[in-house]
């Protein structure tokens, strides 16, 4: 029998390292957190399209065709995620004959965490299973990007989605954003009695929109200076010398020597190496993005700076920057003194206590029933 209703699940994703990479055609490494959308859809013939996200407001009832011929004004914010992807699958020609979409997720929104992603590629993953069965992971990632880039106006990469849609349990995604060829890397935690806490500083990133755009720019134009189609293909930091501009030459520095820090932590975890062993290289991570690319913010820092004077073996803001999230790898047995650590630092500097979660690689996108 035909499957007309069902419950499909997205994962947020948290990327171990490889920040700002993504559109500089270089490498990712994310794993997918226990944390995510589900979706549940129910597939209708009448053309409407019906959304409600029990973290969001106002419901949204619209019609396929009024997808394809009105302006997007009307729609809330929220709402263009999923309304794009539908968009999306039509203008493929993958035909929506009309769906109720019912939204619920348990990704902190805005944290850095991807609640973005785990809300567009569910309901892909829900669309693809309904209407569209043979279409690849491939361009579910594409369609789930547009959605974001096109229809809700966030110019992300590809990490997110595709960590969202391939992350499997126990592994990071190796992703090289140019050739989207991808590797599985064993990522076991628990073997070696480690932990990896994401600590959610609550802080808006009210900057990250101008900022974000300015540093893909930025880039752009030390890519070009350096006679090269992206900063992926610079492999040495020293030829940043070559660049007249500091400014420039921090932001392209940050960027080499990041996808560098990923292959270097890849090569280690494919070993099956102690994970401890990639701890300075996170913490360098941190660095590299608060003093080279800019993007950290207060709040970032004294969270990195207390989980590893309380013993974490390595530390680093993720996302995108100017607020959000920090991870830190810690002894399984210190994740609660760690966490106690960041705790009282932030506050003491009258910032919002953070949200902890103690997370493991978990599955990327699927049907639940
Ligand atoms: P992040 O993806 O890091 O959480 P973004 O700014 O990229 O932050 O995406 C957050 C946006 O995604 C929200 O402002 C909202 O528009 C949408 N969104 C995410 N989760 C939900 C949800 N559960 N319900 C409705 N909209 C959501
Ligand atoms: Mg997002």
């Amino acid at each position: 029998m035909e499957s007309t209703a069902g419950r499909w699940w997205a994962p947020g994703r948290v990327n171990l390292i490889g920040e700002h990479t993504d559109y500089n055609d270089g490498y990712v490494l994310p794993m997918a957190l226990p944390l995510g959308m589900t979706c549940t859809a129910r597939a209708r013939p009448d053309g409407a399209v019906r959304l409600r996200s029990r973290q969001a407001p106002a419901e949204v009832d619209t019609t396929t065709t009024a997808l394809a011929t009105a302006g997007w004004s009307e729609f809330p914010t929220w709402s263009r995620y999923p309304l794009g992807v539908i968009r999306e699958f039509e203008r493929r020609g993958h035909e929506v004959p009309g769906i109720d979409l019912d939204l619920d997720s348990t990704v902190p929104i805005g944290a850095g965490l991807s609640s973005s992603a785990a809300l567009s590629c569910s309901v892909a993953l829900a669309l693809r299973d309904l209407f569209a069965p043979t279409i690849t992971a491939i361009e579910l990632i594409d369609i789930t990007r547009t959605a974001e880039n096109v229809y809700a106006g966030v110019p992300t990469g590809t990490l997110d989605q595709s960590a969202a849609l391939l992350c499997t349990p126990g592994h990071l995604l190796f992703l090289d954003t140019r050739t989207a060829a991808t590797e599985q890397i064993p990522f076991d935690l628990e073997a070696f009695a480690l932990s990896l806490l994401v600590l959610d500083t609550g802080t808006p990133r009210q900057l990250v929109d101008g900022e974000y755009a300015t540093r893909r720019t930025e880039c752009a134009a030390a890519a070009a200076q350096l006679g090269v189609p992206s900063l992926r293909d610079i492999p040495y930091p020293s030829e940043v010398g070559r660049l007249p501009n500091p400014l420039l030459r921090r932001r392209a520095r940050h960027v080499i020597t990041e996808n560098a820090r990923v292959l270097q932590i890849a090569e280690q975890l494919r070993k099956r190496a102690d994970p401890r062993r990639i701890g300075p290289v996170l913490t360098a991570g941190h660095e590299s993005l608060r003093d080279d690319f800019e993007v950290s913010a207060p709040p970032l820092d004294t969270a990195v700076d207390a989980a590893l004077a309380a013993g974490a073996h390595g530390a680093r803001m993720t996302g995108a920057g100017f607020g959000g999230s920090v991870i830190a790898l810690v002894d399984r047995d210190r994740a609660g003194a760690v966490s106690s650590s960041v705790r009282e630092a932030l506050t003491a500097k009258g910032f919002p206590p953070p949200r902890t979660f103690t997370v493991t690689p978990s599955a990327g996108a699927h049907r639940l029933d």
